[in-house]
């Protein structure tokens, strides 16, 4: 334990020299400009995103590639070459953000303004969702080329299409170009800190290691079709009315995750009391929030398996009984539960040989350890200076393209490291978006001190940028700069295999500096399970 104690600072505090009130402010000029360029999805046209960002690239000497899966549906690929001493860090962004119309936004702050108002606020679609981690990931590239810092790994920015609606973007990255790319790690969204979460007064930083799996199916009920004047018995809908009943009396059990007892504890040791300690305490958790996590969909969500149906179909005309029927069911699964094992339970459970179910698409959940160095930096430096916040870890309930990346064994992370309210995070997908500068600020001090903690060597030398990609661009692929001349630049990624585990931090996030606060200090009431503990696992509706 004592050797610990012996260990060197982490690269963050050596090297970072920054002058942070001028790097915000230029962070938040970025975002304010890469808010103009309209990405709604649908069309998309993430292109025009991807030249804007390539173009502030170039404007630094980093040069990148765009590489389009259709016409104007383009992703950004750039990297800074480190020394090879471990494998590539990717910092993802999707390009593409979800429709809005203006009418329902403030005057001059409309949803392709990027207007930063008096108080600060940053206003636009994908003020959140996620062109601000865009902009600063883009200036974590910029200001690691600008400080010279020396790597001992690649970085790598990438930026994608696509990710609202089909994740078409990212699987094309994935056919055609992750050979090159090679990251061991990525840090992507999926987690969000939320002010006073758990506790009045407490932030509470959602990291996201894993996403529930998904299984969504078309449930189709078959039946004699006949005219609608005359019901028969063993229609398709009378079945499928049947079969819907059958899934909305289905009781799933409530399970508690490793992630999210972590995160409860994470909580109650820095808030002290008894509510703390019941959030210690992972039995008394079981016994005593049980009840209300279950009553809360919110929640329920986050404990459970879930089947919810979606839409129906049928014959189109009032007067026909068509001879199908069917129901779409989105069903949400916890680790633990494959695919295959709900749609087992699914058919044990309507239990009707003339109803049958056909999968529409299916990913199994999947998580990355707690115990690695990019989590640790992440809950490390999100909490650092703020004595009244903690980090923990989460399973989404939603997934994003960091569900494509860990069955090949990528560790991803998702946290934009900005702090919102619920009202603010509410904004996403909806109305008013909007970020404060000062998060803008904060969230690109905490993404570019993580980012020198696992990929700076203090001792390493700086080593130009070279072009990308390696070897010539496929035709669909140009240059979005005048890269240096193709060829021989990214060294290959290095053995080493796969994760650089067991550096250096201790098993839990940090954050623990803090002592617990005095007894019963703030709130003598129990934890407010009800009005969100567990809301990080919420469905966040920037997720899919
Ligand atoms: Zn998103």
């Amino acid at each position: 334990m004592s050797g610990a104690l012996l260990q060197e600072p982490p690269p963050s505090q050596v090297l970072d020299t920054v002058d942070w009130s001028q790097a915000g402010d230029e962070a938040a000029g970025l975002l304010s400009e890469y808010l103009r360029v309209d990405t709604f999805n649908p069309p998309g046209n993430e292109t025009r995103g991807a030249e804007f960002l390539a173009a502030v690239l170039a404007s630094q000497g980093i040069p990148s590639s765009i590489s389009e899966y259709a016409p104007g549906r383009g992703s950004l690929m750039a990297r800074l070459p480190g020394n090879g001493q471990e494998p590539p860090l990717c910092l993802l962004s999707h390009i593409d953000v979800v429709p809005a119309e203006s009418g329902g936004w403030p005057a001059h702050k409309g949803p392709l303004s990027g207007t930063i108002d008096d108080e600060g606020l940053i206003w636009g679609r994908g003020a959140l969702d996620m062109k601000s981690m865009g902009a600063i990931e883009t200036m974590t590239m910029l200001l690691a080329a600008r400080e010279k810092i020396p790597l001992k790994r690649d970085l790598v920015l990438l930026a994608v299409a696509d990710e609202e609606v089909s994740n078409a973007g990212m699987k094309h990255i994935i056919r055609e170009h992750w050979d090159q790319i090679g990251c061991s790690h990525v840090i992507n969204e999926g987690g969000l800190g939320i002010r006073d979460l758990f506790f009045e007064d407490q932030t509470f930083y959602a990291i996201s290691v894993g996403e529930k799996g998904v299984l969504w199916v078309r449930m189709i009920a078959s039946g004699e079709p006949g005219h609608g004047s005359t019901p028969i018995p063993g229609q398709a809908t009378e079945r499928l009315i049947a079969a819907v009943n059958k899934l909305q009396k289905r009781r799933a059990r409530p399970h508690f995750l490793p992630s999210m007892l972590e995160s409860l504890r994470q909580a109650g040791i820095h808030h002290g009391g008894i509510p703390g300690a019941v959030l210690r305490s992972p039995a008394l958790v079981r016994l005593l929030l049980r009840g209300r996590l279950m009553a809360d969909p919110l929640t329920r969500a986050a404990v459970t398996n879930t089947v919810n149906v979606t839409g129906f179909g049928g014959a189109a005309e009032p007067n026909v009984v068509g001879g199908e029927a069917w129901a779409n069911l989105d069903c949400r699964l916890l680790p633990g539960t494959r695919p295959q094992d709900m749609l087992d339970e699914l058919k044990a459970t309507v239990d009707d040989p003339n109803v049958r179910f056909q999968v529409i698409q299916s990913h199994e959940a999947a998580q990355s350890p707690r115990d690695d160095p990019l989590y640790q930096a992440l809950a490390r430096n999100v909490v650092q200076g703020q004595p009244r916040a903690v980090a923990g870890p989460v399973i989404s309930v939603g997934f994003t393209d960091s569900i494509l990346l860990r069955p090949l064994g990528v560790h991803a992370y998702g946290l934009e490291p900005f702090a919102v309210t619920r009202e603010e995070a509410a904004t996403m997908h909806g109305n008013d978006e909007r970020i404060s500068t000062a998060n803008i600020t904060r969230g690109l001090q905490v993404l570019y001190r993580t980012v020198l903690d696992v990929a700076a060597d203090p001792k390493g030398q700086w080593l130009p940028p070279k072009g990308v990609p390696a070897s010539p661009p496929p035709a669909h692929e140009r240059a979005a700069t005048p890269a240096t001349p193709e060829g021989a630049d990214t060294p290959a990624t290095p053995e080493g295999a796969d994760t650089p585990e067991g550096a250096a931090t201790p098993a839990t996030p940090e954050a623990a500096d803090t002592p617990a606060t005095p007894e019963g200090a703030d709130t003598p009431s129990p934890p407010p399970a009800s009005s969100g503990a567990e809301q990080p696992q919420e469905p966040s509706p920037r997720e899919q």
